[in-house]
């Protein structure tokens, strides 16, 4: 490389604001049939950014990570993960499709947890973690296995690699599926409720780990209603109200002092 290619003062810049961003929404229009479901959303995480979503059931945020994760096409708008687009459509365009293949691509760069943790009930522990580097071809068996053991550590199961995931507790599943998400080393981790569907005493484990990856500088996208949690771990929360982004900001200014009426309604029923 030369120098006249060189970019300019990228060592002086902060890598957050040369790098580009992990996940970018740019104004995304998402209807089912007649119901408009997302209704001009935009939204940039930058890379190692913790970004909280918070609003009320069937304001959207599903439907909102599930456009980012490219199991919905917006009608309008595009998203990029790492600075690739990944869909367009403009009114009155028909959307770029993309091939089949470059979505699996980028699909295998974004982690995704689920509320039900979605384990594969047939596999062990160790072969829910390791399945996906060895189906997507990024590594061999004995390679992935040998990941899965150390993901498996990191989200203190590694006792549990020969159990099936009916052995285990909610929290240890929704573990599972975590150490799963990071199999892949994706840019950016989805959370869609990671801890409603489980009881209450297996929800700090669980949020434990989360914030493990929030301190080591993972990207990651959270929908909770884990109000305390998001104080403590978000860099921006965002408050979303039927398909609109209403508010965001950083946790004391959205969660302490909201500007608006329906975040400060919605977190005086949740507190
Ligand atoms: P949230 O996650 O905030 O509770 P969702 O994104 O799941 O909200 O849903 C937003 C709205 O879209 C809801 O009114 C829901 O009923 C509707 N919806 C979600 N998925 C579908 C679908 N596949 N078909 C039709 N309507 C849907
Ligand atoms: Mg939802």
């Amino acid at each position: 490389m030369t120098t006249e290619t060189a970019p300019v003062n990228t060592e002086t810049a902060p890598a957050t604001e040369t790098a580009p961003a992990a996940v970018e929404v740019h104004d995304v229009h998402k209807w089912y049939g007649t119901h408009r479901v997302l209704d001009g959303v935009s939204l940039t995480v930058r890379p190692g950014e913790v970004t909280v979503i918070l609003g009320p059931s069937g304001s959207g945020k599903s439907t909102l990570l599930r456009v980012i994760n490219h199991l919905e096409k917006p009608e309008i708008g595009h998203v990029s993960v790492n600075g690739e687009l990944i869909g367009v459509r403009r009114h009155g365009e028909r959307l770029r499709e993309l091939s089949e293949r470059t979505i699996l691509t980028q699909r295998g760069r974004i982690g995704f947890v689920f509320q039900n943790f979605n384990l594969f009930p047939h596999l062990t522990v160790l072969d829910n973690v390791a399945a996906a580097p060895v189906a997507t071809g990024k590594l061999t068996k004995s390679a992935a296995q040998a990941l899965a053991r150390e993901l498996l550590g990191k989200v203190g199961l590694a006792d549990k690699a020969d159990a099936y995931p009916r052995q285990l507790s909610g929290g240890q599943q929704q573990r599972v599926a975590i150490a799963r998400a990071l199999a892949l080393r994706p840019g950016v981790i989805l959370f869609d409720e990671p801890t409603s569907a489980l009881d209450p005493e297996l929800v700090g484990e669980v949020l434990a780990v989360i914030r493990d990856l929030a301190t080591s500088g993972t990207t990651l996208v959270i929908v909770t209603h884990e109000i305390g949690f998001a104080r403590e771990i978000a860099d921006r929360v965002v408050f979303i109200d039927a398909g609109k982004i209403v508010e965001q900001g950083p946790p004391g200014e959205v969660l302490d002092n909201p500007r608006h009426e329906r975040t400060r309604d919605f977190l005086s029923k949740v507190l």
